[in-house]
């Protein structure tokens, strides 16, 4: 039985999916991993320096002009056949449940119902002294400031060295302990906490697959690992399942 065949044996026979996504599912939309180089105007930064409350401190309106990038090239990308097979797995599983590292929306614009968010997403915003989310149209000035206490707007992401909001941390981990098969699929499995996700679906009994271009921490834990791109492979998946 090929690798493909064997996982979509597990998915037909399984009680409660858990699927964990990370930035390579959306890399052949066009948006780039914070792993590999990137171009144009921000190939001299680094994006893993740049996603953390330091940097925003020391140069608020540099992080604002990378997020504005971002969220330009993410309105313009499209949901790939990665996506759009996640969304026809949700219609056809008993139950599903999909959490994505991912701040882009590709899920949701690609057909997934439920998605949670552990990273927030690229289109929220909230105060930086206060926490609080602005009502209404999002403040397009280069710096834009909260008009409940004055302070400093930012993006509504988890930046690297912060806490994963808490219903979205509770949902996955109540999922992670009652899955019978847990999908990790485009991340490198380094970014805790949400690495921990698959580590408590294995101690919880679950089989593990994992779904990669690379080997990461998590390939040689895994009971299955496809490796190869999520847009090609997913789609397979979903086909060998209708078979
Ligand atoms: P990551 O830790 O999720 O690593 C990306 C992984 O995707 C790597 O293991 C790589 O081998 C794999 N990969 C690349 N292309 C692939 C493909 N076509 N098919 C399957 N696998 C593929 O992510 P990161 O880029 O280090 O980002 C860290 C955090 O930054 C993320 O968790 C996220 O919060 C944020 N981020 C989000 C986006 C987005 O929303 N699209 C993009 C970049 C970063
Ligand atoms: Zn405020």
């Amino acid at each position: 039985m090929s690798g493909l065949a064997a996982v979509a044996a597990v998915l037909r026979g399984a009680r409660h999916v858990l699927i964990l996504t990370g930035s390579g599912v959306s890399a052949e939309s066009g948006v780039p991993t914070f792993r590999e180089a990137q171009t144009g105007l921000w190939e001299r930064f680094d994006p893993r320096a740049l996603a953390t409350p330091e940097a925003f401190l020391s140069d608020p309106a540099l992080v604002w002009r990378w997020y504005r990038w971002r969220r330009e090239l993410v309105r313009k990308a499209e949901p790939n056949p990665g996506h759009f097979a996640l969304a026809a797995l949700e219609r056809r599983l008993p139950r599903l449940t999909l959490v994505t590292q991912n701040v882009d929306g590709l899920h949701q614009r690609a057909g997934s119902r439920a998605v949670t968010e552990y990273h927030g997403n690229l289109f929220a915003t909230r105060c930086f002294s206060c926490g609080e989310s602005p009502a209404g149209a999002e403040p397009d000035d280069e710096m834009p400031r909260c008009s409940s206490c004055g302070g400093l707007l930012r993006p509504g992401v988890v930046w690297f060295g912060e806490p994963i909001p808490v219903t979205a941390l509770q949902a996955a981990a109540r999922a992670a302990a009652d899955c019978d098969l847990f999908l990790s699929i485009g991340t490198s499995s380094l970014v805790w906490p949400a690495a921990g996700l698959a580590e408590a679906a294995l101690a919880g009994g679950a089989t593990v697959v994992e779904i990669n271009l690379d080997a990461t921490p998590l390939s040689g834990q895994s009971h299955h690992v496809l490796s190869g791109k999520s847009g090609d492979l997913l789609p397979e998946l979903v086909n060998c399942l209708l078979v």
